[in-house]
Order: structure tokens, then sequence, then C-alpha cells
């Protein structure tokens, strides 16, 4: 008997919602609130007459601290899932301190104002002391540790595929396949196909803020920066076949680098085509990704978020998308004294996840693992006070869950490795 208040109502939320509908004995009561109501009723429609779960929906600016805190007072949940965007993390982990409730997402903290000197003065000082330079990073959610621990409160960060997925098939490479892990590749497939020149599979603003920057990876001790997409292979995945990937920064890999005792390097690749490549140069080339407002015609518009007006909602992708993901890690390291590689990963169908929540596969890949991180918290499978992401708790019921939710995983125990 639990009650979810969650917060947004886009690609990956629809999904998160519809899969914790089918799982009504967890999740009893939900209530969708989100800036436009309208997609929160059109939702709950959608499910009426096909779920035991309890369906509300309620309105909400989650930038604003007083009205996340008035709704958690009404509604009472047992937990704050935030699948919102990552600027609102913060504030909603302060609303959630307030109410003294449990809390989770499933992307880490970005702000949404680049220019904001009290961030820019930490952000400047973190490029500095860690080497890397992407804007977001874990250190502002980390700052929360001691007010969770200290509340008995739990934060769990970045329950989606990747944040999320692949960080459970490190902890349990960690607990079943190897005594040391020694290198771990993260790697990203979508072999998908929308029709369209352009398009992005989930919120394109922070979509194209992370595949524009530069890259980067761990390598003894220390991360190495890298111009964006200038770390090139191409790799032959399983049922999607030949792809071009580039090395990313991304989130997980310095929560990892943390938490994988003895890890040498991790890097993190997704697959582009060269049609996405082309656009976003030719994007970015003229200015079209700036998060800077510009004066035009006597109005104030962002130009990525006039872009994002433009494009395909990756909502809508869902009827059109054909083919696969392919997602998981590859590990180095020893057993027993040898050496061995193993890659864990998941293949997802998009016309299947279509069929199943009206989704592709990019938004079911993420919103499945946030209804699961949600039933570790609610059963209390998970259970410490703090601020945690996905590996530093038993992947056990997380992996099992997997399984039975609509990702199951994989272990291939001869993959080729990456160069
Ligand atoms: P969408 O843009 O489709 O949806 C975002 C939702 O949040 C919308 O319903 C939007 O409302 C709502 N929202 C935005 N700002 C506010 C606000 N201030 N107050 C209330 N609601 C707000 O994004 P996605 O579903 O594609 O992505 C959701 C999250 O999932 C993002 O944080 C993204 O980074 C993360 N993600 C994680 C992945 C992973 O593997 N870990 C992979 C993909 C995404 P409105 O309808 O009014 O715009």
């Amino acid at each position: 008997m639990s009650k979810v208040l969650v917060i947004g109502c886009g690609g990956v939320a629809s999904v998160a919602i519809q899969k914790c509908c089918q799982n009504s004995e967890v999740f009893t009561e939900i209530c969708i609130a989100s800036r436009t109501v309208s997609k929160c009723d059109d939702l709950k429609e959608k499910l009426a007459g096909k779920t035991a779960t309890k369906i509300t929906t309620e309105q909400v600016n989650a930038d604003s601290f007083d009205e996340l805190v008035a709704l958690i007072e009404k509604v009472k949940p047992d937990l704050v899932m935030n699948i919102a965007l990552p600027y609102q993390d913060l504030t909603i982990m302060d609303a959630c301190l307030a109410c003294k409730v449990n809390y989770m997402d499933t992307a880490n903290y970005e702000p949404e104002d680049l220019t904001d000197p009290d961030w820019r003065a930490q952000y400047e000082e973190r490029c500095k002391v860690k080497g890397f330079s992407a804007y977001f990073d874990y250190s502002w959610q980390w700052a929360y540790k001691k007010k969770f621990e200290d509340a008995g409160l739990t934060a769990l960060l970045g329950s989606g595929f990747d944040p999320g997925v692949t960080q459970a098939y490190c902890a349990y490479a960690q607990k079943h396949l190897f005594d040391s892990i020694d290198t771990i590749d993260i790697l990203d497939c979508n072999g998908g196909d929308h029709g369209y020149p352009f398009a992005t599979n989930f919120n394109p603003e922070i979509n194209l803020r992370e595949v524009s920057a530069a890259g980067s990876y761990w390598e003894n001790g220390k991360w190495v920066e890298v111009e964006p997409m200038s770390i090139k292979r191409e790799y032959d995945f399983k049922q999607v076949g030949q792809k071009d990937m580039y090395v990313l920064h991304h989130e997980e890999i310095e929560s990892l680098a943390e938490n994988i005792p003895g890890v040498k390097r991790i890097r993190f690749f997704m697959t582009f085509g060269q049609s996405y490549l082309t656009h976003m140069n030719c994007l970015e080339n003229v200015g079209m990704l700036s998060t800077e407002p510009i004066n035009f015609e006597g109005n104030q518009i962002v130009p990525i978020q006039f872009l994002k007006d433009l494009l395909p909602d990756p909502a809508s992708l869902g009827p059109r998308t054909v083919g696969k993901t392919n997602i998981g890690c590859i590990f180095t390291g020893k057993k027993d004294g040898k050496e061995k590689t193993e890659y864990i990963y998941n293949i997802c169908d998009h016309q299947e996840c279509y069929r199943e929540v009206g989704s592709q596969a990019i938004s079911y890949t993420t919103g499945v693992p946030a209804m699961i991180g949600a039933m570790m918290l609610l059963t209390k499978q998970w259970d410490k006070a703090g601020v945690y992401t996905v590996e530093e708790f038993d992947p056990d019921p997380y992996m099992d869950a997997l399984n039975e939710w609509g990702l199951p995983w994989e272990v291939d125990h001869a993959p080729t490795l990456v160069e």
C-alpha cells in the first residue's frame, strides 16, 4: 500500500507511470503532477479502467519550492518520483526534505541558467579540481547527503537506463562476476530509425546539451577530457549491427569512479548516425544550441528552447521508430586470479515498446527502471538513509525486477573489446 507523487508527464514519465500502474500491488495510488496538467489528465484518461492503481492529477511548477511543499503536503506521498527535468532536482530535493518524504530521479542536477553567478563560481572551481567541463555533475546532489541522513530519508539518484541500469550491471559484475574490475566500457547503441532527418529521443534541450559538450573518460584516477565527438569507434552490436560510436561525458562515470574499487578506466560510448552529427554541427555552428537568451524582434528567446519547439516531440516518435537498442557494459578484470571479460546488456525493440505503452524504446528503457527504483524504495528492499546512486545498493532485486518488468538482460562471456 503506497502512494507516489510523480512530477513531470513527458516521454519518460508516461512510461514510468504506465509501468507503476501494471504493478498496482506496490503502487496503490499515484498523483501525476506537472506544469501542463492537461498531459497528466490525458494519461489518466488513457489508463482509466486498465489499472487498479488510483490516479489523481495536479498542476505544479516544480521550480517553486513553495508550490512543491504545498503539493506534497496535500498529496502526502510515500515517495516523490522526479521525472521532470534535471533543472528541478534541487528544488524537489529541498521540498522532500521539508516534508520528510523520500526522493528519486533519473538524471543528475544541471542548472537551466548557465549565467547564474553563484552556480558559475562553483562550476569553474569544479572544472579545475575535477578536470571535466560538463554542466552537470553529482556535487550538487551529493551535498545533500548529510541532510538526508539526518532526516532518515533516502534520495535515489539516476534510476533510468544510463544512468541507472548500467550501474546495477556494474554492481552485479562486482558482486558476482569479478574479484576486481579493471575497465568498464558503457555502450549505448540506439539502432532505431524514426524516418526524420533530425530528432532527439528524449528532451531535445537536455539531449543536445549533453552530446554537444566535450567528451571525457576516467583513467588512472583522473578525468581525461577530449574535444566533442573526437574519439570514434566502430562496434558490431548483436541484433543491431555495425555502428559508429563516440566517447561522451556521462554522469555515471563520476559515481562509478568512486564506488567501484580499483577500477582503472571507465568510458561511455554512444552511437550516432552521420545525419544526426551533421545536423548537430550545423545547428551548433549557427548558434542554435546556445542557452544564452538573445533579443529577437523585441522578445527574449533562448535559441535551444526555440529549437526544441521546432523539433519533433520525442513522445511522438513512438509509432514511427523501428529497430532496436542494445545498451550495456563491457567489463575486464579478474576472478580467482584469472583475467576475464563480460558484457552485460539489454536489447529492446522500439515497436514492441510502442505496442505495450505507446512510446519508443528510449522512453521505455528509462521509464521502466524509474518504476523499479521506486519499487525498491517503497518495498524497502533498498533501505538506507542518505543520497545514493544505483550501484550503492544490492543489485540482485533490481536485476530480477528488470527481467520481470520488460528489460531482460543477458551476459556475453566473450565480447569483442573496444579498442
Ligand atoms: P520531457 O521533456 O518529455 O518531459 C519533461 C516533463 O517535465 C514534461 O511533462 C514537462 O512539462 C515537465 N516539466 C518541465 N519543467 C517543469 C516544471 N518547472 N515544473 C513541472 N513540470 C515540469 O522529458 P523526458 O521525459 O524525455 O525526460 C525526463 C527526464 O528523464 C529528464 O530529466 C531526462 O534527463 C531524463 N532521462 C534519463 C535517461 C536515463 O537513462 N537515465 C534517459 C532519458 C532521459 P511540460 O509538459 O509542461 O513541458
